[in-house]
């Protein structure tokens, strides 16, 4: 699976108001599927590590390294949003949680 990051090319992150940092808005989303929970070490807080320590943890690199894996382990939002070739209105649909 190709996956086109949106945000890639900007060196740009997203943050919650509770702190969390993920890679992006379509990640915020992410966090009521399973895949983000099976991907994370829960250090994604700046109240709790440095923007740094949150971009070496566990998620940043999961998130990555899922896109060069087997299909059916990437990132579901990225496979959502991101996917080359996906159909124009295959978004985000709370059904396919
Ligand atoms: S959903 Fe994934 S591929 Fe798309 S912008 Fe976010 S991190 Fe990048």
């Amino acid at each position: 699976m190709k996956i086109d990051c949106e945000v890639l090319g900007y060196r740009s992150l997203f943050v919650l108001a509770n702190g969390d940092v993920v890679p992006c808005c379509h990640m915020s989303a992410a966090k009521v599927h399973q895949w983000y929970w099976d991907n994370t070490d829960g250090k994604e807080n700046l109240h709790e590590h440095t923007l740094q320590e949150i971009i070496d943890n566990r998620l940043f690199k999961a998130v990555h390294e899922s896109w060069d894996g087997d299909d059916a382990k990437v990132c579901f939002a990225c496979r959502k949003v991101c996917r080359v070739g996906k159909e124009k209105n295959d978004e985000f649909r709370y059904e396919d949680l």
